[in-house]
């Protein structure tokens, strides 16, 4: 088997191990705030994990919220030509009511939409995956002081990305 073959999603989505896995690296938050990835991130900020089992012919690298939009929805929600996107503009969330399935056109055009938006995530100066990155290690790091540590951590880290001190409220 090799990446390029088509992913199982179905059966991905069926595998216990591979559901666990993923749900241990999502934070979960309060059930409007973004549920930030805490595992591999992409070069376009999005969260990545290997998920099946060599053994079972069904191991790849998969994009963690079109895994979690298929165990929450099922494959048949996502046809041809649609993509799981986010309205809350965080590649990395993992917060299902933040998922909305539509065209990949639909996405360039909120992208070309919102990225001049000052303060919201597609003007973070360090790129989307440079936003993810530092939330992550952000969580990472703070997890022990527990929630509110981890809280302030995420609101430092999402300000650094805005360094003339722009500022959205939060969609959600
Ligand atoms: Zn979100």
């Amino acid at each position: 088997m090799t990446e390029r073959e088509p992913v199982p999603w179905a059966q991905l989505a069926a595998d216990d191990a591979t559901v666990a896995r993923y749900s241990e690296r999502v934070y979960r938050r309060a059930p409007d705030a973004c549920w930030w990835w805490l595992g591999a991130i992409s070069d376009t900020g999005h969260g990545k994990f290997r998920a099946g089992a060599r053994a079972a012919g069904t191991s790849r690298v998969v994009s963690a919220h079109v895994l979690g939009w298929i165990v929450e929805h099922g494959v048949d929600t996502l046809g041809a030509g649609l993509v799981v996107r986010h309205r809350c503009d965080e590649g990395a969330c993992q917060n299902p009511t933040h998922w909305v399935a539509g065209a990949r056109a639909d996405n360039i055009a909120d992208y070309y939409a919102r990225r001049g938006r000052l303060g919201g995530p597609l003007a973070d100066v360090r790129g989307a995956a440079g936003r993810a990155v530092a939330v992550r290690d952000a969580i990472l790091a703070a997890l022990p002081g527990g929630p509110e540590a981890v809280e302030a951590a995420i609101a430092v880290a999402l300000a650094a990305g805005h360094p003339s001190g722009a500022q959205q409220d939060p969609l959600w």
